[in-house]
């Protein structure tokens, strides 16, 4: 498989809801999934003209964020070894939490092209607040989305199918 979007992050950010906007209906069927890959979903994407599969990792319990960094590691792995791209979602609601520093910590060893996708910019005034996650480190762009709304979704694909 090629053109492979891996949205990570901590629980509760807004993967799954980012992850539903972009795919839509189409879920796709992966054969043979082994403990890990059970634990995430697959879709079918595509933005202008362009194709492309959407991973949703991490089947962390739903609402906790009590995620262990052998879990972080194991699925942050996961994503570096088959994506093409990563989308590296935090909270503009929540800010920099330790938790996304964890994430980092085992991002920052991929050479793969990786975007911190700041969710919940719900409106101009918490999208001011992206300058938090420059902190990280990471990442060749910061785009402010609300997955909920779908707004800001457009600049990061046009950005992600560069790629593909
Ligand atoms: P995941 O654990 O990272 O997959 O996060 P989910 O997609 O399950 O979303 C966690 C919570 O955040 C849910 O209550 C969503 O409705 C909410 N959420 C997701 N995207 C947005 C957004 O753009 N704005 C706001 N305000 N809430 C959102
Ligand atoms: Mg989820």
């Amino acid at each position: 498989m090629s053109n492979i979007v891996a949205i990570v992050g901590r629980p509760n950010v807004g993967k799954s809801t980012l992850f539903n906007r972009l795919v839509g209906e189409r879920k796709a069927i992966m054969d043979n999934q082994s403990g890990v890959t059970r634990d995430r979903h697959y879709g079918y994407g595509e933005w202008i003209g362009k194709n492309f599969t959407v991973v949703d990792t991490g089947g962390y319990v739903h609402g906790s964020d009590d995620i262990f960094e052998g879990e972080i590691r194991k699925q942050v792995e996961l994503a570096i070894k088959e994506a093409t791209v990563i989308l590296f979602m935090v909270d503009v609601e929540e800010g920099l939490h330790s938790l996304d520093e964890e994430f980092a910590a085992v991002l920052r060893r991929s050479d793969k092209p990786i975007y911190i996708v700041a969710n919940k910019a719900d409106t101009n005034l918490k999208a001011q607040f992206i300058g938090d996650f420059y902190a990280l480190g990471l990442g060749e762009e910061i785009f402010p989305v609300s997955s909920a709304s779908g707004s800001g979704t457009g600049d990061l694909l046009d950005e992600v199918v560069k790629h593909f």
